[in-house]
């Protein structure tokens, strides 16, 4: 069976014509242009390439975007100096500070001190407690964007048996609590794995969905899952260089030997990875609109 392939790439293409619209319709009705600051501390290859595609999206679809790179030796407390000015920006809508940031800055001060209602990326416990219990704030991007494919792709996940593997705050957690609402894309039976798991591939050959988020190559293979399966791959792995030097991604699945058996599955790249900017781009257009 040739396994259905899950577009992120496609999927997220239509949200930014529909956000476009949504952008265009705020400023010529309420003179509004959602506006996102990105600040990075210090220069880890990785997080400036983040950073720079988050700048890229802002640019085509519109938002007002405002980057602010420090040296890695800024202070802490200069840090959440910048985070109290940019709380107090009206033409700001969101704040995403880049993680990791340096070990001398604790991580969780500074993202706790983001204005709850200009928190894009859904990490404050305020908005992290509101999705627990299904009110309205701002998703974390990552596991919204593998709901929305879910959700887009018209996979069913009331009822379903779905595991997740990996049990991290930015992906795990927060795609177990959105599987749990009562919604769309919501009504799930989940069962949550991660290195205690005694025996991994029982649990994944249960599934009907399998959303694997581990950080590793190959944690899952054919052999540990069921024919028919849907398999969401969050995983993003830098594997080699090709000759010209470009990275060489794979996910934390086995995608040859899982396509096999598998009904649909997302590809690395241009899987979740696609939805997770689109998704941020989506909360800032909630921000700015929340600011009316
Ligand atoms: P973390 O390292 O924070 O968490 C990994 C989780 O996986 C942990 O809970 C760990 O268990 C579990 N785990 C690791 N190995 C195994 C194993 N062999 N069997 C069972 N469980 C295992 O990673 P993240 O959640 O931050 O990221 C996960 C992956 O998703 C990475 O590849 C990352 O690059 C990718 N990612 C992709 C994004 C995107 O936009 N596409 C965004 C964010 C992440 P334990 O808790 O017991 O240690």
């Amino acid at each position: 069976m040739a396994a259905k392939m899950i577009s992120g790439t496609e999927t997220a293409k239509k949200i930014r014509e529909e956000i476009k619209t949504e952008i265009a319709r705020l400023k010529e009705k309420h003179g509004i242009t959602p506006g996102l600051a990105t600040v990075l501390v210090g220069d880890d290859p990785a997080s400036k390439v983040y950073v720079g595609a988050k700048e890229k999206s802002c640019k085509n679809l519109g938002v007002y975007s405002k980057r602010v790179d420090l040296p890695a030796d800024t202070s802490e407390a200069d840090l959440l100096a910048l985070v109290d000015k940019l709380n107090n920006d009206p033409e700001i809508h969101g704040i995403l500070v880049q993680l990791p940031l340096p070990k001398h800055i604790n991580e969780p001060r500074v993202l706790y001190a983001i204005d709850p209602e200009k928190d894009v990326d859904g990490f404050h416990p305020v908005n992290v407690g509101k999705m627990v219990i299904g009110g309205d704030c701002f998703l974390p991007c990552t596991p919204h964007g593998v709901i929305e494919l879910l959700v887009r792709y018209g996979i069913k996940t009331e009822g379903a048996e779905v595991v997740i593997v990996g049990r991290s705050n930015i992906v795990g957690k927060p795609v177990l609590n959105l599987l749990l609402q009562k919604r769309e894309g919501g009504n799930a039976t989940v069962t949550l794995c991660h290195t205690r798991t005694k025996d991994l591939a029982f649990h994944t050959k249960r599934a009907d969905i399998l959303i694997v988020a581990t950080g590793h190559p190959k944690t899952v293979t054919g052999d540990m899952v069921k024919e028919g399966v849907v398999v969401i791959d969050v995983g993003v792995n830098r594997i080699g260089k090709t000759a010209e030097g470009k990275a060489i991604l794979a996910g934390d699945v086995d995608f040859e030997s899982v396509k096999e058996k598998a009904a649909a599955i997302t590809p690395v790249p241009g899987g979740v990875g696609p939805m997770t900017i689109v998704m941020l781009m989506k909360n800032t257009l909630q921000a700015a609109r929340n600011s009316i």
